[in-house]
């Protein structure tokens, strides 16, 4: 699958001989819209807030620039770039994806996510590296013990950038971009982008351009959106009546709360399985073992809360389910973005118990889509 309009080239883009045959390896013919806008203006060292839909190739939007741009190890052997992520799968993500572009040049990217061997992380910085892709907390962490060092970085980008100033995330972040030098490149990216980050953005940059990839729809169109209305205490039963009729390649099944994940996990293990669960309680070892089991096919299912919502990018996903409504409606646009990636299809629906109606209207007027009602015998439940 692809989204690129048919006339988008790489040839237009005034990339490096080994970058275009790092593409043409990675399976990548065309630039997505996002890719097209972002990597001339990046290329020219620009500060740029970029809005795309989920799914739409930003990671490669950002990545491609920065790794064009790259001063060799034996020149500068203290971090050039630092790209900021939420969650520590998704760090791991986005370096893999910055490894394979980086093909045919040695190029050095350290992952420092929350959750993992500290010493390790040491080890590597002290050795020299060129790209840094981190969680805020762990990020933090190594600025106070001085092991990152900030003086020579040129780009930082915040992915997921609504999230990153969360009220949550925004004093580490800060603190990051106070370290890094004034004259600094900053890129931030995501799927949705209201005013009011916007404008604290713009605090933090230079006369940011503004990229706007998502048209009037916040979703993509080949994601089919749906909604039950269902009594509280049916909910686990429709579920399981739904993967029954929908038998999904892989889904991931969100819920609100860590405990009721647990507690959905083990209700669906017992009549289903190549289950999984994951929330932010479980160890880290746990969490990549059961991620590792999803991209490899092994598990259909995941009953999993928001920190698998951002950025996760397994293509096999082909259903979402909000068994839970989500808590607002941007988290719906994430959730509803881990399938439909890079132009396929995919399914998501939204279990809305009596008294929800007003949250299933908000999200429609977010993402400017009606949601189509969906049943199944014997859970009529009225609004
Ligand atoms: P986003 O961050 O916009 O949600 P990702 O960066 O995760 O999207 O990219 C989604 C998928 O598309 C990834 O698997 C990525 O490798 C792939 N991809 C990115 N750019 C291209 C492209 N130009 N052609 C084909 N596939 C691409
Ligand atoms: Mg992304």
């Amino acid at each position: 699958p692809s989204l690129s309009p048919a006339d988008a080239s790489f040839d237009d883009l005034d990339l490096s001989p080994v970058m275009r045959r790092a593409l043409k390896k990675a399976g990548f013919e065309a630039p997505s819209p996002i890719q097209s806008a972002l990597i001339p203006l990046a290329l020219d060292g620009l500060d740029v807030i970029g809005q795309a839909r989920t799914g739409t190739g930003k990671t490669a939007a950002f990545s491609i620039p920065i790794l064009e741009q790259l001063d060799p190890l034996e020149e500068c052997r203290d971090p050039q770039a630092i790209i900021v992520v939420p969650t520590r799968e998704l760090a791991d993500q986005v370096g893999r994806e910055a490894e394979r572009l980086a093909w045919g040049e040695p190029t050095e990217i350290a992952v420092l996510a929350g959750g993992k061997n500290i010493t390790r992380q040491l080890r590597q910085l002290e050795n020299g590296v060129q790209i840094v892709v981190g969680t805020p907390g762990r990020l933090h962490d190594h600025l106070q013990r001085g092991s990152l060092r900030t003086n020579k970085v040129w780009c930082v980008v915040l992915d997921e950038a609504d999230r990153m100033l969360d009220i949550g995330f925004r004093p580490q972040i800060e603190r990051i971009l106070r370290k890094c030098p004034r004259d600094r490149q900053t890129l931030l990216l995501s799927a949705t982008l209201p005013p009011t980050v916007r404008r604290l953005a713009e605090s933090y940059m230079h006369h940011p351009e503004v990229i706007d990839c998502c048209k009037d729809e916040m979703s993509v169109e080949t994601i089919e959106q749906r909604y039950f209305t269902v009594a509280q205490n049916k909910k686990g039963e429709l579920l399981e009546r739904l993967l029954e009729r929908e038998k999904p390649e892989q889904a991931i099944v969100f819920c609100r709360t860590k405990r009721g994940t647990d507690r959905l996990y083990r209700q669906l293990a017992r009549s289903f399985d190549n289950c999984g669960s994951m929330h932010g309680d479980m160890q880290q070892r746990e969490r990549d073992r059961v991620l590792q089991s999803l991209r490899d096919r092994k598990l259909k299912v995941l009953v999993a809360t928001d920190v698998v919502g951002r950025g996760i990018d397994i293509s096999t996903i082909s259903h979402i389910i909000n068994y839970d409504v989500p808590q607002d409606c941007d988290d719906y646009v994430h959730r509803v973005g881990r399938t439909g990636r890079m132009g396929r299809d995919g399914v998501a629906y939204t279990f809305v118990v009596p008294g929800e109606g007003d949250v299933l209207t908000s999200i429609e007027q977010r993402i400017n889509k009606e949601l189509k009602r969906d049943t199944m015998d014997g859970f009529e439940t009225v609004e």
